[in-house]
């Protein structure tokens, strides 16, 4: 894992990046220049957490086995499906395990103690 400073210093090498290629601020996407900019800057930063979200829930570690929550009985990994959902900044995709449980015949979800639906 990348220490805070590293993470930070690509951050900032990524904002010079994006202040760059998008040049001059649109002030009529504001009530004037400051907060076009800040305008700017949040719907960027809402589209970085939401891919971020989508990243992370790919590379997330899956069990081979989990209980079904029907029966109990070991329910097996079958794959990743895509998921869309509300987060705190918007909507998001994110990518989540689906387990099959050969004794119900159904597929199942297991949900994440922070799930919100
Ligand atoms: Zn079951």
């Amino acid at each position: 894992m990348a220490s805070r400073e590293g993470i930070r210093g690509r951050i900032d090498a990524f904002a010079c990046e994006l202040a760059a290629e998008l040049g001059d601020v649109d002030e009529s996407l504001g009530d004037c220049w400051l907060d076009a900019v800040e305008n700017q800057a949040v719907e960027l930063g809402d589209a970085i957490s939401a891919e971020l979200a989508c990243q992370l829930s790919r590379r997330r570690s899956v069990a081979a086995q989990v209980p079904c929550p029907q029966c109990g009985a070991p329910g097996r990994y079958r794959g990743q499906r895509s998921r869309e959902l509300i987060g705190r900044r918007g909507p998001l995709t994110i990518s989540e395990p689906e387990y099959f449980c050969p004794a119900c015949r159904r597929a199942f979800f297991p949900a994440d103690g922070g799930d919100r639906g």
